[in-house]
């Protein structure tokens, strides 16, 4: 049998497996990423990191799911906002002229949506929308079974459309983008803010942990979340009339443990949408089956076509 070594390349941690031609994760592991230097100490990192695999397993291939704006067919980092000094790398080049074995790298947001489409929760499917919600949302979409790029790799920024006019300042410097309302640290911040108006002082709380207070009918906590829902669902609204697509993908930890969030939204979602959309499906959206996971599914698959075009 012959193996994928693939990572998952972010701004805190370098998760990293090894997956066979199935697609079964038979090794995973994580570590953090350089802080400094990262022109240097990335690549020795993560060629030290296939040298140690290389004495367990036959690695065929490497798989790249990186942050950042990413040139697929190149296999190079054009612009990373959380990594300075990643920006330019080129990876494919630098792990191939040391291994000689054929490399993919695809943006993580990306390649998420490409995990999913193969072992996850949108096999079969071929017009897709996947986000992820985090501190920001990522987004890709997906139509006749091909990732959308647009002219510049830059397409389906739905975190950056508006939602709002004239709303809260955005980090695009824009203001009232999607993802300010709608990420997860949008409704951590919504609910520090209005537990600070009622008295209390919390400061470090997740997502999760507030969804667990609306279930216990904390009244704050589902006070902001019933906007939250409420904002999530427009966005969405807005995608379905764009590109009627089959299902939407919702990831990210708060949409992975939470069936009574993505039931929300499907029913939030209804009021919002024509009826002409939703009459042949009662449910448009669905969580994320292999969360934290899919990018490296993702960028083994990439691998694997690649090479399987090499041995045509
Ligand atoms: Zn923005």
């Amino acid at each position: 049998m012959d193996y994928i070594v693939c990572f998952d390349i972010g701004g805190t941690f370098i998760k990293y497996g090894v997956i066979n031609r199935n697609g079964q994760m038979l090794f995973k592991d994580k570590v953090e990423t350089p802080k400094s230097d990262i022109q240097k100490l990335l690549p020795e990192l993560l060629v030290e990191k296939i040298e140690i695999l290389q004495n367990e397993f036959l690695i065929v291939g490497i798989g790249i799911s990186s942050c950042g704006l990413i040139n697929h067919e190149k296999g190079e980092i054009l612009f990373s906002n959380n990594l300075p000094g990643y920006s330019g790398m080129k990876l494919s080049e630098i792990l191939f002229n040391h291994f000689k074995l054929p490399v993919s790298v695809e943006n993580d947001v990306k390649s998420a949506c490409l995990g999913e489409m193969w072992r996850g929760a949108i096999q079969g499917k071929k017009n897709v929308v996947f986000l992820t919600l985090g501190t920001g949302i990522g987004s890709t979409i997906i139509i006749d079974g091909n990732i959308v790029n647009g002219s510049n790799y830059l397409a389906g920024e739905l975190g950056h459309t508006v939602i709002v006019n004239g709303g809260r300042q955005c980090g695009c410097g824009r203001r009232g983008c999607y993802e300010r309302y709608a990420a997860t640290s949008a409704f951590v911040n919504d609910f520090i803010e209005e537990t600070k108006k009622n008295g209390e002082d919390v400061e470090n709380i997740s997502g999760e942990e507030i969804l667990k207070l609306v279930e216990k009918g904390d009244p704050i906590a589902s006070a902001v979340y019933t906007r939250f829902i409420h904002y999530i669902s427009l966005g969405l609204s807005n995608i379905v009339h764009l590109l009627n697509p089959e299902a939407i993908i919702i990831g990210g930890g708060i949409a992975e443990r939470a069936d009574q969030f993505i039931q929300d939204i499907n029913a939030e979602i209804k009021k919002e949408v024509m009826p002409i959309y939703h009459q042949d499906q009662d449910v448009l959206v669905f969580p994320s089956i292999l969360g934290n996971d899919a990018g490296l599914f993702g960028a083994c698959h990439l691998t694997l076509k690649k090479l399987s075009h090499l041995q045509v």
